[in-house]
């Protein structure tokens, strides 16, 4: 019987995404707490219901500073950070512009370009203030509102894999709606086998698989959450400064990091660049790996320093960088 033939798995929905826990012993009940504790952290952090801390500080908008509990400010001053980095398209205060696209939600249609433009100023990330010691946020105009669902799967992955550890758990793998953390990997095999999905195709339909142990495997894609219009496709992740859909040359960007939090930043950063651009940010972040997918069929990795990754779709050729070709 191989390694993973002994894993339990575990299933729920939380977040509006599937979750599942793979363990090597049954234990029902601390899967059951697994996902005790991401609700929690749900509860926190959504911007979909009424009430949250997140929702808290977007009501108070242009009024007053709003108290958050430590584990929310350090998320928030994370995603300020990620914000302000220089050329990022990544924005926490996209907000207003999710909120009236409704990607992936109920409703979604194009919004009239001079909405988006009349939205644009509302998503400044310089307009947040953020005081450490009151642990407190503040948006200064009204109208503005922080999102966070670019990295609270990635924040959540790494609570669960810390709540993992303090319960003597030595090897898991969660997957939060394909935010994919690990601890260590099945013994005696080449480690966690993930696959990476291919766009647009049957939902198990596999560009390859990518191999880790102990590590964070995070992608961003454009085929996640969309709606087409007049042969159009509109995604999920939008351009700070236009507020539409960001086009660029890729289908999906994965990143191999230890913490997932730093994988669900970089892939929206590295979205964001592109692959020349993307590929220069990795040679100051040797702790990164990534794997671009572009819509010409290429997959080309940075590196294969933290994982292996196995090609198994002939449609895709694969490129592996070297210093000199960076
Ligand atoms: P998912 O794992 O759900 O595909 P991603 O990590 O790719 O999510 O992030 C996409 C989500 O991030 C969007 O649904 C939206 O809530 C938010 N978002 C969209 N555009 C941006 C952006 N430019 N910067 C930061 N967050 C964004
Ligand atoms: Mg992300």
């Amino acid at each position: 019987m191989s390694a993973e033939e002994r894993v339990y798995a575990y299933s729920a929905v939380l977040m509006g995404s599937p979750i599942l826990l793979k363990l090597f012993e049954h234990d029902e009940a601390l899967a059951a707490r697994v996902f005790r504790l991401i609700k929690q952290y749900e509860i926190l952090l959504t911007v979909n219901r009424p009430q949250s801390e997140v929702m808290s500080i977007n009501q108070a908008a242009g009024l007053h500073p709003v108290k958050v509990s430590p584990p929310v400010f350090d998320l928030i001053a994370c995603a300020h950070a990620a914000s302000l980095f220089p050329e990022s398209l990544f924005n926490f205060t996209i907000g207003p512009l999710v909120k009236r696209w409704k990607i992936g939600f109920r409703g979604d249609s194009i919004p009239p370009a001079e909405e988006i433009e009349a939205l644009l100023p509302l998503t400044d990330p310089r307009q947040v203030l953020l005081d450490k010691e009151a642990c407190t946020v503040f948006l200064q105009q009204k109208g503005m509102e922080i999102d966070l669902g670019a990295i609270a799967k990635g924040y959540i992955a790494d609570r669960v894999r810390d709540y993992l550890q303090r319960e003597g758990v030595t090897q898991a793998l969660i997957n939060l709606g394909g935010n994919i953390q690990t601890l260590s990997g099945p013994p005696e095999e080449a480690g966690w086998g993930i696959g990476l999905k291919k766009p647009f195709a049957a939902p198990d339909a596999l560009i390859g698989v990518i191999n880790v142990r102990g590590k964070s495997v995070v992608t961003s894609g454009i085929y996640e959450r969309y709606f087409e219009l007049n042969n159009q496709r509109y995604h999920h992740i939008l351009d700070p400064r236009s507020g539409y859909p960001l086009d660029n040359e890729l289908l999906s960007v994965t990143v191999i990091s230890e913490d997932s939090i730093e994988g669900d930043i970089a892939t929206t950063l590295l979205y964001g660049m592109g692959v020349e651009k993307g590929l220069a940010y990795l040679h100051t972040r040797p702790e990164l790996e990534a794997i671009f997918v572009t819509k010409a069929g290429k997959v080309i990795c940075s590196s294969q320093r933290l994982s292996s990754f196995t090609l198994l779709d002939s449609e895709f050729q694969p490129e592996i960088v070297t210093d000199k070709t960076v």
